[in-house]
């Protein structure tokens, strides 16, 4: 693990952190268009898409330079782009196990934010055990026809694609027999309706799938491959932005701490209370172990190594952090942590929600509910370290939640 930064690193940085001075927006980006605006300024300027191979329209950057453009992002705050499951998952399932047409077909348009994609994975009965997914995709000579239904599809309501798991062998084993697709939310067998969430957004969506038709030219690897190709784009999810979120993290702390010091009970600034001291150094505390977690992930990633199960470590500490600094964030703010225009800066939180709406401490504390369960919940991401890392038994059915005891 090397802790420090070579020469051309901090070079880089200082390169992106200009880059951003002299183009952030200037405006709020609320609406989808603004968003598609900002998301084609850093196409254009080679931040998006960067890992990807220059041959498919990426910038073939090393996993360092990505880290960086994530970490001044976040360090000014800058808004997310569009297409975030285009860029984070489909982009790079089609990179890896596309075929040159679906190449060239897609991935320009993901990179430009032409067209948005959505994940078709979860359904009502199928969300950790994923194999049991019961959508089907039936062989109709040139193309497929879909039934079936899925459930929290973030980005449903806007997208023109997604890439759909579905089942097209029923007599093999349950994993066996599912293969991936990508398909056409814009047609008539495709229903789409948002769901409202406990923080008042409907990002998620059920999609409902009654005669869909996918074509043959759109099947990701071979029939039965799709638990495989999954697995690569479940890996994406667990990778990835790290260093920068310890970063918004710590700009986020910086501003508990303001408040704490604004705040009184009982005629005493907050920040006097040795227990709110005690707290804020703690999760201060935890925050540096992440970072320095994030810096050991990259390292590997520089060194061309997989970070493997290690990933459900980083990915189980900082989604359990998150809901532990949230907790905290609302002890000390109390309802402040609900104000918005008006309120003195350190009691509004400007995170970017990435649904035009910039967001408050309750937002935050509502949410941070979330990323305990997506891309594999905390349980599941214990059963992974406890087989693959621990070296433990494996988990048999009769442990499951539910199961009969
Ligand atoms: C913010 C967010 C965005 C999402 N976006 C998408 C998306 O775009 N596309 C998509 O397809 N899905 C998406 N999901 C769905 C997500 O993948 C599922 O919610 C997740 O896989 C969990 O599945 P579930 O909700 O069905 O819960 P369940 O699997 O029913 O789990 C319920 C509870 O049981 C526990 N549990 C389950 N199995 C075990 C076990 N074997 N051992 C111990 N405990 C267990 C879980 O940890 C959980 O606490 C999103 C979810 C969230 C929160």
């Amino acid at each position: 693990m090397d802790l420090n930064y070579t020469p051309e690193d901090v070079a880089y940085r200082k390169q992106v952190r200009a880059w951003l001075e002299e183009n952030l927006p200037r405006e709020e980006v609320r609406t989808l268009d603004d968003r598609r605006r900002w998301h084609r300024k850093l196409y254009e300027a080679g931040y998006l898409g960067m890992g990807w191979p220059k041959e498919v329209g990426g910038a073939g950057a090393r996993p360092m330079e990505q880290a960086i453009v994530a970490d001044e992002m976040a360090r000014v705050n800058a808004p997310a782009p569009t297409n975030g499951l285009g860029l984070g998952i489909v982009g790079p399932t089609i990179v890896v196990h596309g075929t040159d047409a679906q190449k060239q077909r897609y991935l320009k348009k993901i990179l430009t934010a032409e067209e948005l994609w959505c994940q078709l994975y979860s359904e009502p009965n199928a969300g950790s055990d994923l194999a049991a997914l019961k959508t089907s995709a039936v062989d109709a000579g040139d193309h497929f026809v879909v039934n079936g239904q899925k459930i929290w599809t973030s980005s449903g309501a806007v997208a023109d694609w997604g890439l759909l798991l579905a089942r097209t062998d029923t007599k093999v084993a349950k994993h066996k027999g599912i293969s991936c697709f990508l398909m056409n939310m814009r047609q008539p067998g495709v229903d789409v309706r948002p769901l409202k969430q406990i923080t008042g957004s409907s990002e998620f969506c059920e999609v409902f799938m009654t005669n869909a038709r996918v074509e043959k030219a759109d099947q990701i690897g071979k029939l039965g491959e799709g638990w495989a190709i999954a697995q690569t784009t479940l890996g994406y999810e667990r990778g990835g932005r790290a260093l920068a979120r310890v970063t918004s993290y710590q700009s986020q702390h910086h501003r508990l701490v303001a408040a704490a010091r604004r705040l009184k009970r009982h005629g005493k600034a907050l920040i006097d209370d040795p227990l709110v001291r005690q707290k804020l150094g703690r999760i201060w505390a935890d925050l540096e172990v992440e970072r320095y977690g994030a810096l050991r992930t990259l390292t590997m990633l520089e060194r061309g190594e997989h970070p493997g199960a290690g990933g459900s470590l980083t990915k189980l500490s900082y989604s359990e952090l998150e809901k532990r600094f949230m907790d905290l964030a609302m002890e000390i703010l109390g309802p402040y942590g609900q104000l918005t225009d008006g309120a003195p800066e350190e009691f509004r939180l400007e995170i970017d929600t990435a649904v035009g709406d910039r967001g408050t401490w309750a937002y935050a504390y509502l949410w941070s509910r979330a990323g305990t369960i997506y891309a594999g919940s905390s349980e599941i991401q214990k059963n992974v370290i406890g087989e693959r890392i621990l070296g433990l038994p494996k988990e048999t059915r009769a442990d499951r939640p539910g199961a009969a005891r």
